[in-house]
């Protein structure tokens, strides 16, 4: 029979696993990679956006002008959910209708990422947050360039380390290319565990490329399955090192 050290390799999740110290009586894992991604210059833009708190998050985003996509927005997006949840899901940035709102994920495609989060058991607000690469909105709905999620980029490493969510979904390109750093298609980066820093982060196809492509949301399914087992993986080796770790 495979042991579980068989089974984390097959997922991709070993041997990177190793036990840190606990905080704020959570059981936290960390990869042997670097913490965090990105180092900020003290003094900087980002370092003033890395020690930010949740409750001047939003009012900094409304802010900003570090990009040009300020110019165009009617309200900014920065996100919304369980500041407590294990799961975060990245999008692109926000439609006409999120713009309009101030909310990620309500318009059409928001529709198919509710009934995936169903299909998961899960909620918009119950143990899911929801967060964009860029937080306002791309002129007639193109894709971020890439100078504008580099840009909004230090709000996104700061909702992560504010949450610390134990497993990251990417949807669609822009999502996955901004947060792991590559420039790479969905096809070569769906079906394996990446990391973003400690977090497992699996990429899957955005709802509303699925909206027009329906036999590949097949694939999607696969890949939230696999962003379930990691899950379910890592609570599972975080509560098996907590029980056999002497006292202190
Ligand atoms: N598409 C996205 O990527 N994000 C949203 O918030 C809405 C649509
Ligand atoms: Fe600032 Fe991000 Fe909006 Fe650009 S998209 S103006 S970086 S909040």
């Amino acid at each position: 029979m495979a042991g579980r050290n068989d089974i984390l390799l097959e997922m991709g999740l070993a041997p990177v696993w190793r036990l840190r110290v606990v905080r704020d009586g959570d059981i936290g894992i960390a990869a042997t990679e670097p913490e965090h991604p990105r180092v900020a210059e003290p003094g900087s833009r980002a370092a003033r956006i890395a020690a930010l708190e949740w409750r001047d998050f939003a009012a900094d985003v409304d802010a900003c002008t570090a990009c040009g996509l300020h110019r165009g927005r009617k309200k900014s997006v920065p996100g919304v959910g369980d500041p407590n949840a294990d799961w975060l899901f990245v999008g692109e940035g926000p439609g006409a209708e999120e713009d309009t709102r101030g909310e990620p994920f309500v318009g059409q495609a928001g529709k198919l990422l509710d009934s995936m989060l169903a299909a998961l058991g899960l909620a918009r607000g119950a143990n899911v947050y929801i967060a964009n690469a860029v937080k306002c909105r791309p002129p007639g709905n193109r894709a971020p360039e890439s100078v504008e999620a580099a840009a909004c980029r230090p709000y996104l490493d700061r909702q992560i380390e504010l949450l610390r969510p134990r497993v990251i979904v990417a949807l669609g390109k822009s999502a996955a290319t901004t947060l792991l750093d590559v420039d790479a298609t969905i096809g070569s980066l769906r079906g394996r565990v990446h990391r973003y820093g400690g977090v497992p982060l699996i990429v899957t196809y955005h709802p509303a490329y699925l909206l027009r492509n329906l036999p590949d949301k097949a694939k999607a399914w696969e890949d939230l399955l696999l962003a379930r087992r990691t899950l379910a993986a890592t609570i599972g080796g975080a509560a098996e090192r907590a029980k056999s770790s002497p006292p202190v």
